[in-house]
């Protein structure tokens, strides 16, 4: 048993006892101990418990972190496919004025160098990403290099530049093209043959441009008696451009331009139309050249030479121009219609194979 006297301050208040027995104490203590270990258990567990706290926010924190670089990194792919479609378009255009002007050779590799193949865009690399960064920038200063060497050979060679056929003999917004340059069905024979040029269906009346200065060789229609293929073009106006090329322009309604005129790239030489072996209103458009085969003119997919226009898929069209033999199937070229110059010798030989 204990006793406990409580004495209040003030003597006239009397004294105070109060008693405790073994259980009652016995009783305090246990209560105590378990509060007191309540708080010191509670105390060791807070360490863990905060880090958990905290961790999660980082891991939040760090997963909004990431999403967001994620989404730059998205941005910044969606960005680089642009650019790289753009340089294609642009890489085209220069491999299209190296093959025109004949200058693979001086040009370093030429060929075609497209590493740049678009990936999966859920494919969100970064490593992937600086690669292909890495191959635009290449690719850029590739291309500038190439456009320097372009225009310093285009100042040089102003005559020839406007000699080389490179824009459509057509309005752009009027025509279709129907029939492209390679082995096809025959609309009259229904048999495999190889088509010259292009065929672009036109309104009658259209214009047609004479597509590089140059000379009128030929206009009107061929003599029967001389070459049935020529006859079934028609009206025909035949260009001779320099040395190099020769541009036929068949199935014309009305013709503009008469033998030995001079013309100008972008002039109006005659009318679309349906003459001769015809079956709609169109323009047979040929581009013929002797880069490849100095003296020989052969006929080469016009597609290249236009380059005001731009073709579905035109970087396996010159790749194929370059790999592809198929036009070495070809008619000569009447020998009037090559011009004069050093042509002339072309000429004699050309008339000596037809006559044979
Ligand atoms: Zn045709």
């Amino acid at each position: 048993m204990i006793e406990i006297q409580i004495v209040p301050s003030d003597i006239r208040r009397n004294v105070r006892y109060v008693f405790f027995d073994r259980r009652r104490v016995l009783v305090a203590i246990c209560v105590l101990t378990v509060v007191l270990a309540a708080i010191l258990g509670s105390m060791a567990a807070a360490p863990t418990v905060i880090r958990k706290v905290y961790k999660d926010n980082y891991v939040k924190s760090m997963r909004v972190e990431s999403d967001i670089q994620r989404e730059r990194l998205r941005e910044a792919i969606v960005q680089m496919t642009s650019l790289e479609r753009s340089l294609e378009d642009h890489q085209v255009r220069v491999e299209k004025l190296i093959t025109i002007y004949g200058l693979e050779h001086n040009l370093g590799q030429g060929g075609f160098s497209f590493p740049l193949k678009s990936k999966d865009s859920s494919d969100l690399q970064l490593s992937d990403a600086q690669h292909r960064e890495e191959a635009l920038r290449h690719s850029m200063i590739r291309l500038q290099q190439q456009l320097d060497l372009l225009s310093q050979y285009e100042a040089a060679n102003a005559a020839m530049v406007r000699h080389t056929p490179s824009i459509l003999p057509v309005p752009a917004d009027q025509f279709v093209l129907t029939s492209p340059f390679g082995m096809r069905i025959s609309p009259f024979t229904r048999a495999a043959d190889f088509h010259k040029g292009l065929d672009l269906s036109a309104p009658t009346g259209t214009p047609i441009y004479a597509t590089a200065d140059g000379i009128v060789s030929f206009a009107g229609q061929y003599p029967l008696r001389l070459s049935a293929n020529w006859w079934r073009f028609g009206n025909v106006v035949v260009i001779n451009h320099s040395d190099h090329f020769v541009t036929i322009y068949g199935h014309c309604d009305t013709i503009k331009v008469r033998r030995a005129q001079e013309v100008q790239q972008g002039q109006m030489i005659a009318t679309v139309g349906n003459s001769g072996w015809s079956t709609n209103s169109h323009l047979h458009y040929e581009v013929r050249s002797d880069l490849e085969q100095p003296g020989t003119y052969v006929a080469i997919d016009p597609r290249i030479y236009i380059l005001n226009y731009q073709w579905t898929n035109e970087a396996n069209l010159l790749m194929r121009s370059r790999t592809s033999k198929e036009y070495q199937d070809f008619d000569p070229l009447p020998p009037s219609f090559t011009g004069k110059g050093e042509v002339v010798r072309v000429r004699s030989k050309g008339r000596g194979r037809r006559r044979a």
